[in-house]
Parts: structure tokens; C-alpha cells; sequence
């Protein structure tokens, strides 16, 4: 994958194959193009070279609703109007689901995040990890092939920020969908992936388990990234 913005080459080459249920970090220094890699995926921008394929099938001309993808952004960015409930299902009214269906995916979805006590309320009457559950539950209750998120923890403090990280693990291990996640916290990614992809300038620095990357970097960046405390 290649992406440049004006004369700014943001992707130089990614090159990867992600199994089916991988759990799946990209680490590197903000500017790196995490976002652009996600937004990439998602198909909310365009590539100049390469190929996005699922499942063994190119998706570059779907829409990217159609690419059985969702993604979560760093700013919940949640409907204020609606309630927790209605955030949840808006997306599949969108695509016509029929109400009962709607129904049995949202409660199942809040079942799962702990938030069914939350359903009527607003999202300012919310806390901050409740609101980046229901942000997460919007994203569930598409049933997406592939969730990708864009550093969901960042807008957190820190006590939530590790309760949250538990989540996550506690999620994937239920769904066993594949995940695509991106931080700039190496503490994250050693305790969430199956694999860590180091990021540099738009290009892979480094592919592996946490804990090869973290006892062989292959270079000073990748053991700065990985090695430093935070
Ligand atoms: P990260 O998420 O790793 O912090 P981004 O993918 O957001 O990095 O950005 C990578 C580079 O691409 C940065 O230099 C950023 O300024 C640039 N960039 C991102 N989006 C755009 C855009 N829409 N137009 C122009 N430049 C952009
Ligand atoms: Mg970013």
C-alpha cells in the first residue's frame, strides 16, 4: 500500500497479511501514518498503489460500508441527541435491518460491553469508559469481518486507560474477530497483540510477537519504540 498527501509520502509500501482472528497492533511515533493506514483499510481514503483485499478479495472499488469493516475512532464521536441505544442502532437503521433484529443486536452488544443500565441514557450523562464502550458497541453490532481502532484508549486517563485494555482482551477473546489496532503506547500493544507492527516514516520497521520484538528489535528505532518506558 502507497498513499502520498500532496508531495508527503504517508505509506511507502506497507506489505502484510493479517490472519483471520489475528489481533493485530501497528505501533509508531504520531506522524507515522497509523491513521492514514486505518483510514486506508476502512475506505475512507483512497490509495495511489497496492491493494486491500479481505478474505482473499480485493476491496479497493467497495464502499466502505460494504467492506464488512468498523472502525472506531479516538474521539467517540457519539450522536448527543441520541441516547445510548438509539447510538447503537442508528447505523443499522441506515442499512434497513428491521427492527428486531436491531433489537437482538444492540442488547447483545451492551450485554457484552456491560452497558444494558446505560441503553436510555444520554451520552453526557456518561462517563468516559462508558462512553468509549458504546462507541465500541456501535461498532460490534455491524458484525464487521474486521475492527480496526484508532488509538480508542488515547482520551482516557490512565487507571481507566488499563481497565480498558483489559476489555479489549476480554473482547476479542469472546468475538474472535479480527482486530486492527493502532497506539502509540508500547505498553498497549505488548499486552494486546498477537502481533506488534513497528511504524516509521510510512514504512514497517519490524513484524513479530511481542516478545521477539522485545528481545531481538531489529534496530535501535524498533528497541527505542518497544524497549523505552512510557
Ligand atoms: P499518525 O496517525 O501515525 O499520527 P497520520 O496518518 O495521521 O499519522 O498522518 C501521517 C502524515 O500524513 C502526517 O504527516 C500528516 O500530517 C499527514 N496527513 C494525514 N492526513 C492528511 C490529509 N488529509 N491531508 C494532508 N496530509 C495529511
Ligand atoms: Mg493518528
Amino acid at each position: 500500500m502507497s498513499k502520498r498527501f500532496g508531495s508527503t509520502e504517508v505509506l511507502r509500501g506497507i506489505d502484510l497479511d493479517i490472519a483471520d482472528g489475528e489481533f493485530v497492533v501497528f505501533v509508531g511515533p504520531s506522524g507515522c501514518g497509523k491513521s492514514t493506514l486505518l483510514r486506508t483499510i476502512a475506505g475512507l481514503e483512497e490509495l495511489d498503489a497496492g491493494e486491500i483485499a479481505i478474505a482473499g478479495r480485493a476491496v479497493d472499488d467497495r464502499s466502505p460500508s460494504e467492506r464488512g469493516i468498523a472502525m472506531v475512532f479516538q474521539s467517540y464521536a457519539l450522536y448527543p441527541h441520541m441516547n445510548v441505544y438509539e447510538n447503537m442502532a442508528f447505523g443499522l437503521k441506515l442499512a434497513k435491518h428491521d427492527k428486531a433484529e436491531i433489537d437482538r443486536r444492540v442488547r447483545a452488544a451492551a450485554e457484552t460491553l456491560n452497558i444494558t443500565d446505560y441503553l436510555s441514557r444520554k451520552p453526557k450523562a456518561l462517563s468516559g469508559g462508558q462512553r468509549q464502550r458504546v462507541a465500541i458497541g456501535r461498532a460490534i453490532v455491524r458484525e464487521p469481518q474486521v475492527f480496526l481502532f484508532d488509538e480508542p484508549l488515547s482520551n482516557l486517563d490512565a487507571a481507566l486507560r488499563v481497565r480498558m485494555r483489559y476489555e479489549f482482551a476480554s473482547l476479542h477473546e469472546r468475538l474472535k474477530t479480527t482486530m486492527i489496532y493502532v497506539t502509540h503506547d508500547q505498553v498497549e500493544a505488548m499486552t494486546l497483540a498477537d502481533r506488534i507492527v513497528v511504524l516509521n516514516e510510512g514504512r514497517i520497521e519490524q513484524v513479530g510477537q511481542p516478545m521477539e520484538l522485545y528481545e531481538r528489535p531489529r534496530n535501535l528505532f524498533v528497541a527505542g519504540f518497544i524497549g523505552s518506558p512510557k
